[in-house]
């Protein structure tokens, strides 16, 4: 398909208001993208999941799943809420505004066509993962799909995340570690605190021991950021000692860091902080995305890229994580490589045409250069 026409299709999808708050719109918008498939490639299989009423689809060439996918293109059609205006894409001075263009409809678009181009023709198993609620914690998609036994060596998230005018794939993206930790005390009359044990000291006291180990950045970093997000300790009364208190713990967990290398490792290091303190629940366990710079997709990704633009391309980190980190958390590679733009969120969320273009013309150069290199192979005595 031409960019115009896909420019056309995404300005069809942003006009369907895909929120977490509209489930109608989510279903509305995975149907949109599964046409678009069966248009172009009636012949590729689509596997429709569903959870707690969030839809996603995983297409393939024809026949059944294969047990292990050597790349998946990941892409998600929610979005978060806009202004109405918004939901009504406008092509301004080269550039597409509108709810989700860059995070990420129009990554979609152009992934879901070129995934339609090259599946039959790439010499190993290609799927196409679009899902609905990346942006509602991805439990119900990315993850949903992996717990019914979806696998890739390789995963190119096309999330939202470069700027316009930067040359870089995510090859890394931090973590996310969510957990509410407990302490308990003994209550007594505040009078007679002697009597009592407080329970909000010990969690003060558990915060500075841990701010100490994850002091404040004063800058940028790629290092571990761990702190609270809530304290709360109420004794309901000005008179009685609190016994019990709660800690909302997040960290933005780097690879290599010790302390998180899964969740045994994260409980012993908060019991190193005290001794005393209850995790009650994680939440969350998310490890940082990561490709090996030396993967030979990323490589080629990277050269396609280059190609194209004509610039040197950097393999950088990213401070917040994506849908990627559920393949993180079972130890395939991935990375997020998206269409520049800017103001993700924001209201003046855009993409440029030319990025647009641009991404179509990298990713198909990447899955030419496949194509000739298992033809070279074929060619080789
Ligand atoms: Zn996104």
């Amino acid at each position: 398909m031409s960019t115009e026409q896909l420019i056309e299709n995404t300005k069809e999808l942003v006009a369907i208001p895909s929120t977490a708050q509209d489930p109608a719109a989510l279903h509305q918008a995975l149907g949109f993208v599964a046409s678009m498939i069966w248009e172009a490639r009636p012949d590729v299989t689509i596997e429709r999941f569903i959870s707690n009423d969030k839809p996603s689809l995983l297409a393939y060439r024809e026949g059944q799943r294969p047990a292990n996918f050597d790349l998946i293109l990941n892409g998600h059609l929610d979005v978060v809420p806009g202004n109405p205006e918004q939901f009504t894409a406008v092509e301004k001075d080269g550039r597409l505004y509108g709810r989700g263009v860059y995070d990420m409809k129009a990554a979609c678009v152009a992934l879901t066509n070129v995934f339609c181009e090259y599946v039959n023709k790439v010499p190993y198993p290609l799927g196409l993962q679009i899902v609905t609620d990346e942006e509602s914690a991805g439990k119900d998609g990315t993850l949903y799909q992996i717990q019914q036994g979806v696998r890739s060596d390789f995963v190119i998230c096309g999330e939202s995340g470069r700027s316009t005018n930067t040359y870089e794939i995510a090859n890394e993206a931090k973590g996310i570690v969510l957990a509410r930790i407990a302490f308990g005390g003994v209550a007594a009359h505040s009078a007679y605190p002697w009597k009592g044990d407080n329970a909000a000291l010990k969690a003060v006291q558990f915060i500075q021991r841990l701010h100490d180990c994850y002091p404040t950045p004063e800058e940028e970093t790629d290092q571990t950021v761990a702190g609270v997000t809530a304290i709360i300790s109420d004794s309901g009364a000005h008179s009685k000692v609190p016994d019990h208190a709660t800690v909302t713990f997040i960290a933005r967990n780097a690879v290599g860091d010790a302390n998180f290398v899964d969740e045994q490792t994260f409980i012993n290091f908060i019991k190193t902080l005290a001794p005393e303190a209850q995790i009650t629940e994680i939440s969350e366990f998310g490890m940082p995305i990561y490709s090996n710079p030396r993967n030979p997709k990323l490589q080629a990704l990277k050269a396609a890229a280059e190609r194209t633009e004509g610039k040197p391309f950097k393999l950088v980190q990213r401070h917040g994580t994506g849908d990627g980190r559920f393949y993180a958390n079972i130890g395939s590679e991935a990375c997020e490589f998206g269409i520049a733009g800017e103001h993700a969120h924001g209201d003046g969320e855009y993409i440029t045409i030319e990025a647009f273009d641009n991404y179509l013309t990298t990713m198909r150069n990447f899955f030419d250069t496949s194509i000739r290199g298992s033809a070279d192979d074929r060619a080789d005595p």
